[in-house]
């Protein structure tokens, strides 16, 4: 005898998903076997089901919708600049800081040459261009002693080219430093020493190249603590062969 069909779609649709209780199962199962109408309706769900899942799969929403909705529900943040576009305004600032550094440097440079040019010029030009007026280096070194805070050596010249007229105490930068006259022909060359510690006050390269200076080549360079200064009117050679003589004197 068929069981009288109180079954309700809810109860049907749980049965078909596995959601009834364990215990009901095997009753239900028995009532479906016997009773068209839940056997028609379990069919009905079972096709409704099926088609769903297939729509499901159609119907997947593009990006571009996903984006829309995102949008409508959340406006989005203001887009963050392209840094990017900054790439050549801080190229540009930078050439320009490079050059800026540059020219300092070289106008640094400049000045400190044209200041020891004017050291030179100014002992040609004065009516009492040495303190101390001797061609003997034994007497123009204990001279400077107690003048300036440091010593050195003065190269032995009887019998070069050069010769040695005498000495003066000059400042550069508020720094006292020897000046040594040396005269080669007609020509005076001016040799400049100061202590190397004030190198700030004296922004030269360490470099011995010898460096042209409007009508004076200059060569300079540092030695135990000092920084000499050959200048003068005459070709980079000599200047360059006053220094080599100094420089052994100094090494
Ligand atoms: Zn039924």
């Amino acid at each position: 005898m068929p069981i009288p069909c109180d079954q309700n779609p809810i109860t049907l649709a749980s049965y078909l998903d596995g959601e009834l209780p364990p215990d009901q199962i095997p009753a239900m199962h028995e009532h479906i076997a016997t009773c068209p109408q839940c056997a028609s309706e379990i069919a009905e769900l079972t096709s409704l089901k099926s088609s769903l899942r297939a729509a499901r799969g159609h119907h997947t929403p593009t990006l571009e919708f996903r984006k829309k909705l995102q949008q409508q529900i959340a406006p989005p943040r203001r887009p963050r600049p392209n840094m990017l576009r900054f790439i050549p305004v801080a190229l540009a600032l930078a050439a320009m800081l490079l050059l800026a550094f540059t020219w300092t440097q070289h106008s640094r440079r400049q000045d400190a040459f044209s200041e020891v040019a004017d050291l030179h010029v100014n002992a040609l030009a004065s009516t009492n261009p040495l303190d101390v007026i001797s061609t003997d280096r034994h007497t123009v070194k204990p001279w400077f002693q107690g003048r300036i805070p440091f010593s050195f050596n003065v190269p032995e010249l009887t019998g070069s080219e050069f010769t040695l007229l005498g000495g003066r105490v000059v400042y550069l930068h508020q720094q006292p430093g020897a000046q040594l006259i040396v005269a080669m022909r007609q020509h005076k060359i001016s040799v400049l020493i100061f202590q190397a510690s004030s190198g700030q006050a004296l922004p030269f390269p360490v470099s011995t190249e010898a460096s042209g200076h409007n009508a004076f080549t200059v060569e300079t360079w540092q030695s135990n603590g000092l920084r000499f200064l050959v200048i003068g009117d005459v070709d980079a050679t000599e200047i360059e062969r006053l220094a080599q003589s100094l420089k052994q004197a100094n090494s």
